[in-house]
């Protein structure tokens, strides 16, 4: 076969390919290598692919042409590698590609230059964002923006798992919007959508950056509080109470008031994470019974002042 043929199997692949010698000249440089980056074959052979031209730039925004030339990298050692990197474009922006670098040897075995094979990952990236996207959508609240019942229970089963491996502690908290109805009923859906907001604000910038708070559902939020003492609990949830009952959304001149009540419970020996809800609930059901607006918290009362 002559060298012809070879290169125009390598002409017709989908992936860039060069050749670079020992020091790091290029050698070869095939047709899709051209359309990915914009540089001819004319431009690209006997340029060193360091100088101003390639420029990779790795998913954390190294040079590696400066330092981590996968490239050199293989000829010092004789070892493939895959990388993920950002290459630079002759018109400017950046292409992410995925490389493979290999050593060429002689019929010796001395390594006398190294391949680069290179392939577009632009697709795979917008594939991947928009999946990343649809998985958020599926896990997100629309109304407030917070997880919503799902994300709960990916969160309750975390929670769950470093309690019962780990012995992280972790509390729970429920929190209702007492007499949401007539609410809605007195001021409209509308306003009423502004108040689970309200509250589903209140609770984001109130708790920990390490809490997770998702809307359960309907007016009801729940709270995971990880590595939390059952005394600061306690606090969380009477704080909770009173922040929302000073709270109030502004309407035409007029004031919308409300309140919340909050039921809590901590994780506990012997515990499976969805023992820790029930209890929780249970004792919102408490908060509820005994009047509202008012936290409690396992078997005793604890009412907020
Ligand atoms: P309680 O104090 O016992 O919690 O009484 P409540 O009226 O808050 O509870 P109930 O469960 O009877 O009513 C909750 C209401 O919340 C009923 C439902 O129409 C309303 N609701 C559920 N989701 C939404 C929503 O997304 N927006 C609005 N505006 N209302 C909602
Ligand atoms: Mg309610």
């Amino acid at each position: 076969m002559n060298e012809s043929f070879y290169k125009d199997i390598l002409d017709s692949l989908n992936d860039g390919i060069y050749f670079v010698n020992r020091r790091r000249e290029v050698l070869y440089w095939n047709k899709a290598a051209e359309q990915l980056s914009g540089y001819t074959a004319e431009e690209m052979l006997g340029k060193r692919c360091a100088d101003n031209t390639l420029n990779h730039v790795d998913e954390n925004g190294r040079n590696l042409c400066r330092r981590g030339c996968p490239l050199a990298g293989c000829m010092r050692d004789g070892e493939s590698r895959n990388v993920n990197v950002f290459m630079h474009h002759k018109d400017g922006h950046r292409v992410p590609v995925s490389i493979r670098s290999l050593p060429m040897r002689d019929e010796e075995g001395k390594i006398v230059g190294s391949v680069e094979i290179f392939s577009d990952r632009s697709h795979t990236m917008a594939i991947s964002s928009e999946v990343e996207a649809l998985r958020q959508a599926t896990v997100t609240d629309p109304l407030t923006g917070i997880g919503n019942r799902r994300q709960a229970d990916i969160s309750l089963n975390s929670f769950g798992n470093a309690w019962r491996q780990n012995k992280v502690p972790f509390g729970v908290l429920y929190v209702d919007i007492d007499n949401f109805k007539s609410v809605n009923d007195r001021w409209g859906h509308d306003v009423g959508d502004r108040v689970i907001k309200a509250v589903s604000s209140t609770l984001i910038a109130t708790l920990r950056p390490t809490d997770v708070a998702c809307r359960w559902g309907g007016d009801e939020f729940v709270v995971f509080l990880p590595n939390i003492s059952e005394g600061g609990l306690v606090a969380v949830g009477k704080r909770l109470v009173l922040l929302l009952r000073e709270s109030w959304i502004e309407l035409d001149g007029e004031t919308v008031s409300f309140t919340a009540s909050v039921g809590g419970a901590m994780s506990r020996f012997g515990d499976h994470a969805c023992d820790v809800m029930a209890r929780a609930d249970a004792q919102l059901y408490m908060s509820k019974k005994s009047g509202r607006n008012c936290f409690h918290h396992e078997e005793e009362l604890r009412e907020a002042s």
